[in-house]
């Protein structure tokens, strides 16, 4: 069928989406339309019902429409929207994840993911007075103009190498290596460590398909900031509350001295959030010289979702039956491919997953290396999966999500599907 609204979205919005990883760029084709979301399932303008593994990118860990987090929405919107002034929900919010993040003693919400990390390098410019950022291949931190050098998914599925616009001085105090490369990040600390303001990391990759970051080269991330005195910022905007309640530090028992959060923090409405060691926090104004504001930041109605979300979040085994169920899915991929002789290779750290196309011998840990992927095979087996009623993210540089909402009966049918598609 025409699909219409894709050309009246086109003649008004640029490339006809509000967020370029929405178009169908990497996999060819036109953007569904959705109307619903419900628990584990998205509903299309033509009533075909999906089972979703993208979850709005990440923020839906309890699935579409949680009922007590839509509860609590509504009564919170009857209340009033925002009021640009204090409330007690956000402090409810910032006590909270200081508790589950230990590392966080101090947390100022903002209103996106992009902002948080904007932020968390301004302080960290601030308190080192130093000016130069060091980033991963692959790694995504938003849009502003200091991180988007080889900054992932999005930009990797257009072609694009990084973004015009962008003043070259900017960029020019942005360093990027190779991730998890322990030996280029020594030696560019040996020669420029005294001018590297921050590290900043997604400690597990979610931007580059899903790529996890090795014990040792954290650690020596670790080492290397404090030797020369930059801030580490771990990038736990898609792994905060994702991974485990305490994010990927807690699994990988390291702690950086800025956290940046958002997604999950918000349970689907936009939020963001930066947190970490006193000393440095406390240098944003009003208390300190860094100046950060925002008119819509901590307002009630993303608070109130966050919070309704990490109530849920802190029941026992919520981890464990997610992981339980992403482990029982990559698993049927995995015994299924090897049945139909399809390299397709998985990996999974709780409710994250990556698929991957390859026919090399061990998992990438990489962007290099991921960009060896399968682009023909992802593609084919993208609209397979669609036509069944499947929905993942529309490229190859994608994680996955799998949320409460899923269960075993979801579980079965994505592997039937699978079944009938890889030939
Ligand atoms: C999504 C994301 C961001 C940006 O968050 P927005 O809310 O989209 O601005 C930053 N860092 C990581 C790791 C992300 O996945």
């Amino acid at each position: 069928m025409l699909n219409t609204w894709w050309s009246r979205a086109q003649a008004v919005i640029p490339g006809g989406v509000n967020s370029p990883v929405r178009s169908f760029k990497g996999v060819g084709g036109e953007p569904l339309f959705f109307k619903q979301g419900q628990g584990a399932y998205l509903i299309d303008i033509n009533d075909k019902r999906y089972i979703d593994y993208v979850g709005s990118w990440g923020p839906l860990i309890l699935g579409h429409a949680h009922p007590e987090v839509v509860e609590a929405v509504k009564s919170a919107a009857e209340k009033g929207l925002s009021f640009g002034a204090s409330t007690t929900a956000e402090v409810e919010l910032a006590e909270l994840i200081t508790r589950l993040m230990p590392s966080i003693e101090r947390f100022r919400l903002v209103n996106s993911g992009t902002e948080s990390t904007m932020t968390a390098l301004r302080l960290a410019r601030a308190y080192t007075k130093k000016q130069k950022i060091l980033k991963f291949e692959g790694c995504y931190h938003g849009h502003h103009d200091a991180l988007l050098a080889k900054a992932g998914s999005g930009i990797a599925t257009l072609g694009i190498p990084d973004s015009a616009g962008v003043p070259p001085a900017l960029v020019e105090s942005t360093l990027t290596l190779p991730f998890n490369d322990i030996e280029k990040v020594k030696s560019l600390f040996q020669r420029e460590g005294d001018q590297i303001a921050a590290i900043i990391i997604e400690p597990i990759a979610g931007n580059m398909n899903c790529i996890p970051a090795k014990k040792e080269f954290l650690n020596v991330l670790r080492e290397l900031a404090d030797a020369h005195a930059s801030v580490l910022i771990f990038d736990e905007v898609i792994t905060g509350f994702r991974v485990a309640l305490g994010g990927a530090q807690s699994l990988y028992n390291i702690k950086p001295d800025l956290t940046t959060l958002g997604k999950i923090i918000g349970g689907g409405l936009p939020i963001g959030g930066v947190g970490g060691k006193k000393e440095i926090m406390d240098l944003l104004a009003p208390k300190g010289p860094v100046y950060q504001a925002g008119t819509l930041s901590g307002n009630p109605i993303s608070v109130t979702a966050g919070l309704a979300t990490l109530k849920i979040l802190q029941n026992p085994d919520v981890y464990s039956q997610l992981e339980n169920l992403t482990k029982t899915l990559m698993q049927g991929f995995e015994r299924i491919s090897k049945e139909k002789g399809i390299s397709l290779k998985t990996r999974h750290i709780g409710s994250m997953f990556g698929l991957f196309f390859t026919e090399e011998i061990g998992l990438p840990n990489n962007y290099e290396e991921v960009k060896k992927g399968n682009l023909k095979l992802f593609q084919t087996f993208y609209h397979h999966m669609l036509g069944e009623g499947i929905y993942f993210a529309p490229s190859m540089y994608e994680v996955g999500f799998v949320s409460l909402a899923h269960t075993e009966k979801e579980i079965d049918a994505t592997l039937k599907a699978i079944k009938s598609n890889l030939t």
